[in-house]
């Protein structure tokens, strides 16, 4: 019989081809070989966020106390483990360990991307490609501990929501434990999660590579039609760091501009 970890990785190859065939901008494609290496990282990267959160479920009933429902549901106090308790550090702890590594290939891999696309060697000395290593190290660590700390917020928001819920409908800790499980192990918020982060680790790594490598300006590259919020901006070209503005109103520095944004960017020399 196949083991999980077999399993597991049947699951990220089978999710890899989905990806890839997804609409993609056509400067991610410029490279068959980093493009094929980043939708596999994309599928790596959900099945380690699902695994995380099949793991979480079996540990989020210990993050309540029942014996105090029904009492109301709070941040600061309360039946859910505060914001400040010691378990969510422990749990940023635990999905760092299961994705820095792949948020680190990815950046990495925009690296590639660019030398690969535009030709231009990254310096050859030692020192710079120590340097650039050390770039990449730091913008995948950075990038993770936002990702993580953002996860976290919102997997206390879950659990609070869950509890609450089941105070509402005087559910016993039986439903409330099978409630709360079900809403942790959900493969879609793995999926979204999955979605957008690589897109962002990815430009991350190949802006270091544009800007190392003496890049002036980029270009917004994206479908008109496809994605609303990026549309004002395709096309348009800016100075390496000046921002865009999407049709809300943020300013991104690059893709992604929004959940499953497959918008990429050219740079100008
Ligand atoms: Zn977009």
């Amino acid at each position: 019989m196949a083991t999980r970890l077999e399993l597991l990785e049947a699951r990220t190859q089978l999710r890899a081809a989905i990806v890839a065939a997804e609409d993609w901008q056509e400067s991610y494609k410029a490279d068959p070989t980093t493009f094929a290496l980043l939708t596999y990282l994309e599928a790596q990267l959900e099945t380690h966020v699902a695994e995380y959160l099949h793991q979480l479920a079996l540990r989020a009933p210990a993050y309540v106390d029942w014996s105090r429902l029904p009492e109301p549901i709070k941040a600061d106090a309360g039946p859910v483990a505060n914001n400040d308790d010691e378990v969510w550090k422990e749990e940023q702890k635990l999905l760092t360990a299961a994705i820095l590594a792949v948020i680190t290939d990815l950046v990495a891999t925009g690296v590639v991307a660019g030398e690969s696309v535009y030709g231009i060697p990254l310096g050859m000395a030692t020192l710079d490609v120590a340097r650039l290593d050390v770039q990449i190290q730091e913008a995948a660590r950075r990038y993770t501990a936002d990702l993580v700390k953002g996860v976290t917020d919102t997997t206390r928001k879950q659990i609070r929501e869950s509890v609450a819920k089941s105070i509402a409908l005087g559910e016993d800790i039986n439903a409330s434990t099978e409630r709360l499980m079900r809403a942790i192990d959900n493969p879609i918020r793995a999926e979204l999660i999955a979605q957008t982060e690589p897109v962002n680790a990815y430009q991350t790594g190949l802006k270091h590579y544009a800007k190392s490598t003496g890049a002036k300006q980029k270009t917004w590259d994206g479908l008109a039609g496809a994605c609303k919020l990026c549309a004002p901006q395709v096309g348009k070209t800016l100075d390496i760091d000046e921002l865009f503005i999407l049709a809300d109103g943020r300013e991104v520095d690059r893709p992604a501009g929004h959940p499953r944004c497959r918008c990429g960017l050219i740079y100008i020399y």
